[in-house]
């Protein structure tokens, strides 16, 4: 699934919902997931299906407070696409 696609899928089953929380609130729902993927990714041994879902939770928190602000993920993605956005080298030279 293309980030775009992506994004729209999360707007469709969570946009009205977010927006009547709010960004403070989502914010703080976003930063809660990354939380949850932090002590996965810290879980010995690593269990690679709550991984793969800790890190799908993380974006799409991610993906709904893009879109709250207006903001394309797809089109953010884009500042990467050329290389590391200072020195336009790849890998990075900074
Ligand atoms: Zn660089």
């Amino acid at each position: 699934m293309r980030i775009e696609a992506f994004q729209k899928q999360i707007e469709a089953i969570y946009y009205t919902r977010d927006a009547e929380r709010g960004v403070p609130l989502t914010f703080t729902w976003f930063v809660e997931e990354v939380g949850e993927l932090a002590k996965e990714i810290r879980k010995q041994p690593q269990d690679m299906q709550r991984l793969r879902e800790e890190f799908a939770d993380v974006f799409a928190w991610l993906a709904t407070l893009a879109s709250l602000l207006g903001i394309s993920l797809e089109d953010a993605a884009q500042i990467y696409a050329e290389g590391c956005p200072k020195c336009n080298d790849t890998p990075c030279d900074c």
